[in-house]
């Protein structure tokens, strides 16, 4: 490997880590205070994203790779053995510095930190531990920090991980272990899940102890996540559904995140040479919200999609699910609970508990319900209120037209 400096192997690592979706990023304005005659911090530069702490805090990550090398050959990635790509290593020293140094200058609050695997899935594991360590024990280093580990490493090396981070993932990658097989031969589904329940039950012991003694370490406060790669296989939105929701019902996920397969440079000829549309991805997200947000049971989700086991992308799921569903409206936003109130398509969580809150005190009109939404005429269809009851609006066979690409899932 060529000698790089820190900015070469920062700029090729920092870039090797877009591929990875599970650390949330969001759009934010960018801000620069370089040049500027007052202020400290940038949103903008290199391998910086942007995620959410377990109390709703949008905060800026330094979102690196320790290295791009791999000795396995998955085929849906970019840094795999057989890829041409650049490749670049960090010391675990390396990485601690350029953590204090970009906190320290305010671009970020915290680490997170993938690697490809290097001599063996231990060696690597404990470089990323290594680094966790030196910053929370050298350096008392109070911020966030989210680490990837490695499911097959010695479970004591993932322990170690999880009492140095905040969050850590261990990536299902494919939708089915037949998937799993096929594109990530070296990779097993079984190993894989076995890494989740190690941790889910870590994570519970930890939060236990800490509920009897409050001294008690903590571990992997902000829980475990996973990642899921959508468009590589033939895995359907049904499936993808089923088994993400096994995902949080089994190991007590914080999320499952989807991220829409691109094809690389240099690509393995079994791959898709197309993407999935993006909106694929984001009626995911939204089926994913509505299981855990919404009160929908995976079946439920399920009677969304076509016969072909997709979710529809010119309307959102829940408004699919509404009018396959039918038998269940209109409802009255004046007596119905709250998991029926859920699942009028257009009202979103706020909406509802306003609704609730309002109607304690008062009946409401079409005129509150409309102010708490952004379209009451696509609203109509499924609610009653004090002055409105739709009459067979809900069964006109042209309902889908009339509302379809005017409601938000969210309200
Ligand atoms: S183990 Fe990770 S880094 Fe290595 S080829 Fe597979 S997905 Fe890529």
């Amino acid at each position: 490997m060529a000698q790089l400096d820190v900015r070469e192997k920062l700029e090729i690592l920092a870039d090797a880590a877009k591929y990875d979706a599970s650390c949330a990023s969001s759009g934010t304005a960018k801000r620069d205070s370089a040049g500027a005659s007052a202020g400290i911090g940038s949103t903008e530069g290199m391998g910086i994203c942007h995620a959410y702490a377990p109390d709703g805090r949008c905060i800026s990550l330094l979102k690196i790779l320790l290295t791009n090398s791999c000795i396995f050959d998955c085929h849906y990635c970019i840094n795999r053995k057989s890829s041409n790509v650049r490749r670049a290593r960090f010391t675990a020293r390396e990485v601690v510095d350029l953590t204090l140094a970009f906190y320290r200058r305010n671009y970020i609050e915290g680490l997170f930190l993938s690697s490809g695997i290097i001599r063996s899935s231990d060696y690597t594991m404990e470089q990323i531990v290594e680094v966790a360590r030196s910053l929370r024990e050298d350096h008392q280093f109070r911020g966030y920090i989210h680490l990837k580990t490695i499911p097959d490493a010695d479970p004591a090396l993932i322990a170690a991980a999880g009492r140095h981070a905040d969050r850590i993932s261990i990536n299902i990658e494919l939708p089915t272990a037949a998937g799993l097989r096929r594109l990530a031969p070296e990779k097993s589904d079984e190993t894989i899940r076995d890494a989740m329940a190690g941790m889910r039950d870590a994570i519970e012991e930890g939060a236990d102890a800490r509920r009897r003694y409050r001294s008690a370490p903590r571990f992997a406060p902000a829980g475990q996540s996973t990642q899921m790669i959508v468009g590589a296989d033939a895995a359907n939105d049904r499936a993808i559904m089923a088994t993400a929701s096994g995902l949080y019902d089994r190991f007590g996920l914080r999320r499952v995140y989807y991220s829409a397969f691109s094809p690389i440079p240099d690509a393995s000829a079994i791959l898709p040479l197309r993407r999935p549309p993006l909106l694929r991805e984001h009626r995911l997200y939204q089926s994913d919200w509505m299981m855990r947000f919404y009160g929908y049971r995976p079946a439920e989700v399920a009677e969304a999609t076509d016969e072909q086991g997709m979710l529809p992308l010119d309307i959102d799921p829940k408004l699919a699910w509404a009018l396959k569903a039918r038998e269940h409206f209109p409802v009255d936003v004046n007596r119905a609970p709250r998991e029926l109130l859920l699942r009028v398509p257009g009202l979103g969580v706020k909406a509802v508990d306003a609704i609730l809150a309002s109607r304690r005190w008062r009946r409401l009109s079409l005129a509150d319900v409309g102010r708490l939404s952004r379209s009451i005429a696509k609203l109509r269809p499924f609610i009653v209120t004090s002055d409105w009851r739709p009459t067979a609006l809900v069964d006109r066979i042209d309902l889908k037209a009339r509302v379809a690409g005017q409601l938000e899932l969210f309200g």
